[in-house]
């Protein structure tokens, strides 16, 4: 799997880790002005090391959903163009604000992904990729509401988180079930599951039909 420019495998204290070029933001190691990116703590990330395609291209305008603190936002902004960071809590929005201080192409959104009429006027068409990692009932739903932003090329990264569904039944039929929903808006290219770096979550990349 070709890594996208700005994506390079670093050598940090003697270990070859996955990386980017940026401002450090949760305690990373950085060496000549990248830093590492840790796949435990990134879905994306994760992607990477499993050798799965997340979509991601230098420059690319993005939409991601579910930013949290920016831990993955920030890599992700790192290698992309513009890149609007919905997320709804408060908190970690605090920390994403200052993540973006450093950041000029990162525009964080305090937002219900679930209401992209409430960000529509902000977030441009026609975007190159929607990373969404929201851990809230209705992941599929929420994906193809978002699908409008994205250009008929567009690739959607989608990690599933099983038990925000239904935490009472086996991860792989809630999976089964997401997915069989996610086919009303899109094309599936590819998925796998994300362990041993995040158990009972499902990554997606699809294509919008
Ligand atoms: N993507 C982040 C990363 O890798 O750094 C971690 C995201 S965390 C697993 C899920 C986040 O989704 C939480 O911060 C939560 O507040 C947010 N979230 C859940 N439902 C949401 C919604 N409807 N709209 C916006 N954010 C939401």
């Amino acid at each position: 799997m070709a890594l996208p420019d700005g994506v390079q495998y670093r050598t940090f204290d003697g270990e070859e880790r996955l990386a980017t070029r940026g401002e450090p933001v949760y305690g990373e190691p950085v060496a000549d002005g990248w830093r590492a990116w840790d796949a435990h703590r990134s879905k994306v990330g994760a992607m990477y090391e499993l050798g799965m395609e997340p979509g991601l291209d230098a420059g690319d305008h993005v939409l991601y959903l579910g930013a949290a603190n920016g831990t993955t936002a920030s890599h992700v902004a790192d290698v992309a163009g513009p890149t609007y960071a919905v997320e709804f809590a408060a908190r970690p929005m605090r920390d994403l604000l200052s993540v973006a201080e450093t950041r000029g192409n990162l525009f964080p959104l305090l937002k219900d992904a679930r209401n992209p009429e409430t960000y529509a006027h902000v977030v441009e068409d026609g975007l190159d990729l929607l990373v969404q990692d929201v851990a809230t009932r209705g992941q599929a739903r929420v994906a193809r509401a978002n699908r409008q932003f994205l250009s008929d090329d567009g690739r959607l990264c989608l990690a599933i988180k099983a038990r925000s569904e239904d935490a009472t039944r086996e991860p792989d039929d809630v999976f089964a079930d997401v997915l069989d929903d996610l086919r009303e808006g899109y094309e599936i290219l590819d998925s796998r599951r994300l362990d041993p770096f995040h158990a009972d979550h499902l990554a997606v990349v699809a294509t919008p039909r």
